[in-house]
């Protein structure tokens, strides 16, 4: 794998270069505030939080008598990291530490679970691991034929049933193959719908119930896939799936499609939830664990 600081280089983040480029050498006037503020806005960081981070960051340049903007955006960067770390579990790698570990994805239609699940499936694979997916997204047929293709390319078992069948019971299913073979990790891949009458929160929270029958601990990660194009957009979302499951993590796909960088700390400020991994492209390959120090190193390099 490509470090993720060189992925995120490559992946054309214009919003990155941006901001890196508003620390220059001159000293630090009054339009610098403006255009950082103007920068934050187009990055989607979200105007409370940006003013929170400019208060914080005038402070610090007062107290520590800094004059120039090199040394302003050493002070920028230790601000954010901190404010990222701030987070309980952000950057964290997953907890699979039972056995079997149940990963659920959760998220919007076209957020790109099925893509994450495949992703994460083959990255843990390759990490030694015994993974098998269930196709929960039961919905959507192409969903079903979505997660075998990712299965297949991933070498990876996928647990499936026909279309409409209870996404609860694929699970229930996914559980007992991996008893059997002694797979270490399910990943299951779930539905997205919100807008229509039949109730996604409850098929979900049915969903946890079995789990919980056959594993009193319940599911070890439940991830919420969140496409960083409609960035805070995402939000509502998250909030409504919370609801049904408490969420352990967020995925943030498409990065590599994104001007609006800065949602990565709206996530951290606002949702208060981790960030786990990020998604960099459409390849298998393309997932990488979330590290707050080399993204914003990376950011403002
Ligand atoms: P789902 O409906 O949530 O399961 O979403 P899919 O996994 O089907 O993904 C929807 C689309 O987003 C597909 O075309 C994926 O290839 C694409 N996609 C998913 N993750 C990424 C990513 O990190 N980068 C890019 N560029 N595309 C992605």
């Amino acid at each position: 794998f490509k470090s993720f600081a060189e992925k995120l280089k490559n992946t054309g983040n214009r919003w990155t270069q941006s901001v890196s480029n508003l620390f220059s050498d001159d000293p630090v006037t009054d339009d610098f505030w403006d255009e950082l503020e103007e920068n934050l806005i187009l990055g989607d960081v979200g105007i409370d939080t940006i003013e929170t981070l400019i208060a914080d960051l005038k402070q610090v340049m007062v107290d520590r008598r800094i004059t120039n903007k090199r040394e302003l955006k050493a002070a920028f960067a230790e601000l954010l990291i901190s404010r990222l770390e701030a987070v309980p579990g952000m950057g964290k790698p997953l907890d699979l530490s039972r056995k079997p570990s149940v990963v659920i994805m959760i998220g919007v239609n076209g957020s790109g679970k099925t893509t994450t699940s495949g992703k994460l499936a083959s990255q843990l694979k390759a990490q030694g691991r015994h993974v098998i997916m269930a196709a929960a997204d039961t919905f959507r047929a192409a969903a079903i034929e979505q997660l075998k293709a990712w299965g297949e390319r991933a070498g990876v078992r996928v647990v499936a049933q026909a279309q409409d069948s209870d996404p609860a019971a694929v699970v229930y299913d996914s559980i007992m193959a991996a008893k059997a073979a002694g797979d270490d990790v399910i990943i299951a891949d779930t539905a997205g719908r919100l807008h229509t009458k039949s109730n996604l929160m409850e098929e979900l929270s049915k969903v946890t119930r079995v789990i919980k029958r056959e594993i009193p601990e319940g599911p070890s990660e439940v991830l919420i896939v969140l496409d960083a194009v409609t960035g805070q957009n995402g939000f509502m979302q998250a909030e409504t799936f919370s609801k049904a499951m408490p969420i352990t993590g967020v995925v943030l796909t498409k990065f590599d499609n994104t001007s609006k960088g800065g949602i990565v700390i709206a996530i951290a400020d606002r949702l208060k939830m981790p960030i786990r991994y990020v998604g960099l492209g459409e390849g298998i390959d393309d997932l990488q664990l979330f590290d707050p120090r080399t993204f914003v190193e990376t950011l403002l390099d």
